[in-house]
């Protein structure tokens, strides 16, 4: 199995995907893509919530010229994300795309594939090979219907192609919107192969059904060591994307993503609004990206231990609560002290004090 430390690793930009470097978090503009201003605009926004990789759709000439403009300025490596027009393909790689992202099976004959290989070694750049379970090619299709075969051996065919132009500086991502599907083929073809693996659960809808989609299909491969580079998929600002990303590597420790709150479901002996609690906390933690284990419990039963294992916590009682830091209790305080003493001991810790 090739897990994240065994995958041949590539260079996109400043950055390197596979071979056990950290998991690289994507996303993907959504402005026009005519509209250099608003594409720069959404890129910083993303740069500043730490997305890593850039990419944009281009779906023609203008787009490609608006394109190139946007690679002169951008803080992250940009993508280009090219279907139906190898030519376009060519244009960005010459405008400064980091790396291409197409989908053989509609980019054309095998001979268009090739200029693109060419272009692409000679730029230096990787290419990743997209296959999504909703254009396989038919043949596949009519021997294995839309199935994690079907998508292994698309990826296959797109290997050997690439092997007879001499070309395997690849990252490829075998997506789907269904999440054992994606899960099966991306085990598949880690059993099988050495590239890079781009996750994703494609077209994972709103953020309220996307974020679970996304957390269970990843989680699932990147707990096995499957996954070098994320993208999560959401209906909406994509500066989401970025969070959730984080939050699920935070989940797996691959990654830091600033705090983490820790909070108990509260049950009968819980006698503090400890919802209204948690959320203030998680307010107060907006914005802070110094890694930390925060932890807001309900009861003096079971909160104790938990609020101890974490870097600052609260273990609430009826009439206040104790102040945990580094294990260790820095207060027996009342209700009113207990709250604002909780944020700004955060606030310290992370060097935040305004
Ligand atoms: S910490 Fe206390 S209040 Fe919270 S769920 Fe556990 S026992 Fe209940």
């Amino acid at each position: 199995m090739y897990t994240r430390e065994k995958t041949q690793t590539v260079q996109v930009g400043n950055l390197y995907i596979g071979g056990g470097h950290p998991v690289v978090v994507q996303s993907m503009v959504n402005a026009d893509p005519h509209d250099a201003e608003a594409i720069l605009s959404q890129i910083q926004r993303l740069f500043v919530a730490g997305c890593e990789l850039v990419r944009l759709a281009v779906p023609d000439r203008e787009a490609v010229a608006v394109f190139g403009q946007v690679c002169q300025s951008s803080p992250v490596p940009l993508v280009a994300d090219i279907h139906f027009d190898y030519r376009l393909a060519l244009a960005a790689i010459d405008a400064g795309a980091a790396k291409v992202r197409i989908n053989p099976g509609n980019i054309g004959s095998e001979d268009r594939v090739a200029q693109v290989l060419q272009a692409a070694k000679e730029a230096g750049i990787p290419i990743r090979i997209g296959v999504n379970s909703g254009s396989l090619p038919k043949d596949l299709l009519e021997k294995y219907g839309v199935s994690p075969q079907a998508m292994v051996e698309a990826a296959d065919r797109y290997i050997k192609l690439c092997a007879q132009y001499d070309f395997n500086n690849l990252v490829f991502s075998l997506k789907a919107s269904t999440v054992p599907l994606a899960v099966e083929a991306s085990l598949e073809f880690a059993r099988r192969y050495p590239f890079p693996q781009h996750l994703g659960i494609t077209e994972a809808g709103p953020p309220e059904v996307g974020i679970i989609k996304s957390a269970a299909g990843l989680g699932a491969l990147l707990g096995q060591g499957i996954g070098d580079t994320i993208r999560v998929s959401l209906t909406g600002d994509p500066v989401q994307e970025v969070e959730v990303a984080y939050r699920i590597l935070q989940a797996f420790n691959l990654r830091e993503y600033g705090p983490q709150l820790v909070s108990c479901p509260t049950c009968g002996r819980c006698q503090v609004p400890l919802a209204e609690i948690a959320t203030e906390v998680a307010q107060a933690l907006q914005g802070i990206r110094t890694p930390l284990k925060v932890a807001v419990m309900g009861c003096a039963v079971n909160g104790p231990g938990e609020a101890r294992e974490a870097d600052i916590g609260i273990a609430c009682g009826p009439d206040g609560g104790l102040l945990f830091k580094n294990g260790e209790i820095i207060g027996k305080l009342s209700r009113d002290q207990l709250i604002p003493q909780l944020i700004a001991e955060i606030k310290q810790i992370s060097g935040r004090n305004s």
